[in-house]
């Protein structure tokens, strides 16, 4: 297939693995696998390393030495861009919102080993938070970038379609391939990867905010297959949705607990509070529904927060 290439600075350790879970798919009477995005290589590993090797291509190019971004006061994707931001000789400035665990643990703790610059602001409104952006970059004088929350462009969700080419060419067929959906980057991604290389493949996004997603996810798949080159028909069959928020975005839910539980004693693997708990108590429900047949094979992306799971409300 012909689409446009992107620049992108390598930051992470890829392909990341898939491994299946025998326990747990014992347990659940279907294949359950799970793609290994929690080591990305970079921090402690997660989905926002794929987006970062796109959207910080695109800063070098424009010449920035400042990158700003934005997300909760434990954003996940925020401690990455300035581990990744770091690294590459570029300073990060995180203006976050003050909502949540601000405390030096988890994220924030990482922030400070790092030495990041990190402002909160008092605000429920990211439009406030990208015009204190200008206002500081403006100040500073010099060529900044500024990356939106959860990296969830068009240019960041790029990301997700290598990751849905890279799983087939890791070899196997899958059924279904269900991912957290936050700010909407990776699913959307992954959704237009699948339509592209999986076919047959189900994409889920198990939401764990109360965005409008069903707006979201395909206004970007459009403009990230519009950046490809691409024609592809997007239409409400490319993609399924289902609400796991629970008590609300970043408020750990019982269900969410249990599954976090349960990958940690039948597996020995950590899933975190905000995401991938909340998304795999979705995995779960759908196989208590009776969704999966015994041979259908299931693939689950940990998407990572290790940092979440040491900062709980
Ligand atoms: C950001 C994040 C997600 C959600 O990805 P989006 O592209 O924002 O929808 C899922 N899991 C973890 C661990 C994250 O940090």
């Amino acid at each position: 297939m012909q689409y446009n290439v992107y620049p992108k600075i390598s930051l992470g350790i890829f392909p990341t693995p898939v491994q299946k879970l025998e326990n747990i798919s014992r347990l659940l009477n279907a294949n359950v696998f799970i793609k290994r995005d929690d080591m990305t290589g970079l921090g402690l590993g997660g989905n926002k390393v794929r987006k970062l090797e796109y959207l910080l291509a695109d800063a070098r190019k424009q010449g920035a030495e400042v990158v700003f971004t934005t997300g909760g006061s434990q954003s996940n994707h925020a401690m990455l861009t300035a581990a990744a931001a770091g690294k590459l000789g570029m300073k990060p400035i995180l203006i976050l919102k003050r909502r949540g665990v601000t405390e030096q643990v988890g994220n924030q703790l990482l922030e400070h080993l790092m030495g990041t610059e990190v402002i909160f602001m008092d605000t429920d409104n990211y439009a406030d938070i990208y015009a204190e952006m200008d206002r500081i970059g403006t100040q500073l004088g010099v060529p900044y970038y500024k990356i939106p929350c959860g990296g969830s462009n068009a240019l960041g969700s790029l990301g997700y379609v290598d990751c849905a080419r890279e799983i087939g060419q890791q070899g196997s067929r899958f059924d279904y391939l269900i991912c957290a959906e936050g700010s909407g980057g990776t699913m959307a991604g992954l959704a237009l990867g699948a339509k592209l290389f999986l076919p047959g493949t189900k994409v889920y996004g198990m939401m764990v905010d109360s965005d409008p997603f069903d707006e979201i996810t395909p206004a970007l798949m459009r403009e990230a297959a519009a950046l490809l080159g691409v024609e592809a028909e997007i239409s409400a069959r490319d993609y399924h949705l289902r609400d796991m928020c629970g008590p609300g975005y970043a408020i750990p839910s019982e269900e969410g607990n249990a599954a976090i539980s349960l990958l940690a004693k039948y597996e020995g693997l950590f899933l975190d509070p905000v995401y991938t708990g909340k998304a795999f108590a979705g995995l779960i429900k759908m196989a208590e529904e009776g969704r999966f047949q015994a041979t259908d094979n299931v693939l689950f992306l940990h998407s990572g927060g290790a940092g979440g799971l040491f900062a709980v409300l």
